[in-house]
């Protein structure tokens, strides 16, 4: 399997869930997408992963904008 870059710390965020500003749990996934056209090129996207540790919801959003 790919290897995965997983830091994982601890912030306080908003959370829209809990109307709070909570502990997160912040962790980085990259993400390969494969496409299956024409060029064969992986695209490898970091994906921004916070986690509620109140509530539990998890936002994940790109950290690249193409
Ligand atoms: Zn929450």
């Amino acid at each position: 399997m790919a290897t995965t870059d997983n830091s994982v710390n601890g912030m306080t965020e908003h959370c829209e869930d809990c109307e709070l500003d909570t502990l997160h749990e912040v962790s980085v996934q990259i993400r390969t997408e494969s496409r299956k056209e024409e060029n064969a090129q992986f695209s490898r996207e970091p994906y921004r992963v916070a986690e509620c540790q109140r509530c539990g919801n998890r936002t994940s959003q790109r950290m690249n904008n193409a």
